[in-house]
């Protein structure tokens, strides 16, 4: 019995496996290719050929039964950072922000200048010496323009030639940290914990016998526009799409009048998103989705968490557009400290959903309807 308990649950520790191996790996928004070149090797290896767009989306296809919609799966691959903007004559570098990166949480990272596989920079983002900081200036939050990175260089030349340039991307270092409980923090968790869920789906879609067709999609530039994914659904006009990514844990004391996510309390359904800052975005999904998924979840055993929050925006707000219209929905796995350097999120919630996956595209069949007036009462 105690060597049962013992037992590791695979699919957990290849979840735990991949979600780190894509986690250490650099990727900003335009810059994807060393993602997408695991991801595609990881493919391979289960006996999927993938292709890639001009976009750089990376997109594989499993056939399922003719008759039954078509589904299209996806998790972005990029990851937000900066940007080299001006080289100081005294070597030291200003950057420029790149999707949604929390500016007081920049001073003191460690960085690192992505200007080649095995030629990457590191660098340290300065922090004003503590002995000299003014009481005003103790609890304010230096404006990013005013940062800048230090990688050790004395001079512009140097900078040069050691590849950094203008446009040069920059990242978080890639770090990985084990905690208690199967909980993960580190680096690009969003969405690297999404890509590895839609491999895991994938080996199981491959055994299963009854199905639809399913299309993956690693996505590019979601941190940059949220719309990388839309060229790769305009091309495979499929008639469900289903987003992966994360949902905003709310079970730390700042976030607790947020909402009713739980870490480790199962994966997430979100109801609602809202961008509210300008892009006049969101996803309400498709009724037929929410049942679906709910009745799944029931069925299953699965502990399913529903979301409803501005603030938050995914490509699927954007993919719902295409042709005559796709059936959305965003599905996740809680994460605590968003877009910091070290977000957190819980091994059993992305096996939840890999479960939640495999067994409601499985029950999408030839008399699954997409008829809203089916559902809306
Ligand atoms: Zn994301």
């Amino acid at each position: 019995m105690a060597r049962k308990a013992l037992a590791a649950d695979p699919i957990k520790e290849r979840l735990r496996a991949l979600t780190t191996d894509l986690m250490l790996i650099p990727g900003l928004s335009g810059h994807e290719g060393r993602v997408r070149r695991r991801l595609a090797a990881e493919l391979k290896g289960l006996g999927i050929e993938s292709r890639s767009d001009r976009l750089g989306n990376l997109i594989a296809s499993i056939a399922g039964e003719v008759g039954r919609p078509s589904v299209m799966l996806f998790a972005h691959m990029d990851q937000l950072g900066l940007v080299v903007r001006k080289i100081e004559a005294n070597g030291l570098v200003r950057v420029e922000r790149l999707g949604g990166v929390p500016e007081k949480a920049l001073p003191s990272q460690s960085v690192v200048f992505c200007v080649g596989e095995r030629r990457d920079v590191p660098g340290v983002v300065a922090n004003k010496s503590h002995h000299a900081t003014q009481p005003d200036e103790k609890y304010r939050v230096p404006a990013y323009a005013d940062l800048y990175v230090d990688a050790g260089f004395a001079s512009a030349a140097e900078v040069l030639v050691a590849g950094i340039d203008i446009g040069t991307p920059v990242v978080y270092e890639p770090k990985v940290v084990s905690l208690a409980g199967g909980r993960i923090a580190g680096t690009s968790v969003d969405d690297r914990a999404g890509c590895a869920v839609v491999v895991e789906v994938a080996r199981s879609l491959l055994r299963s016998r009854r199905k639809p067709t399913t299309h993956l999609v690693f996505s590019v530039l979601e941190e940059f526009n949220v719309r990388g994914a839309l060229t790769a659904a305009q091309t495979l006009s499929p008639d469900i799409a289903i987003q992966l990514d994360l949902m905003l844990a709310t079970d730390t004391p700042d976030m607790t009048a947020r909402g009713d996510m739980r870490l480790g309390g199962g994966p997430g359904m979100s109801l609602y998103s809202f961008h509210g800052r300008g892009t006049l975005n969101g996803t309400i999904p498709h009724p037929a989705l929410v049942k679906l998924f709910s009745d799944t979840a029931d069925k299953e055993g699965i502990a399913l968490q529903r979301s409803a929050q501005v603030g938050v925006l995914t490509d699927s707000s954007y993919v719902q557009l295409v042709n005559a219209g796709v059936a959305a929905i965003d599905l996740g796995f809680p994460v605590r400290y968003t877009h910091s350097s070290l977000e957190v999120c819980d091994l059993a919630d992305l096996v939840g959903l890999t479960h939640l996956l495999v067994k409601g595209i499985e029950r999408i069949d030839s008399a699954f309807s997409l008829d809203r007036d089916d559902y809306e009462r």
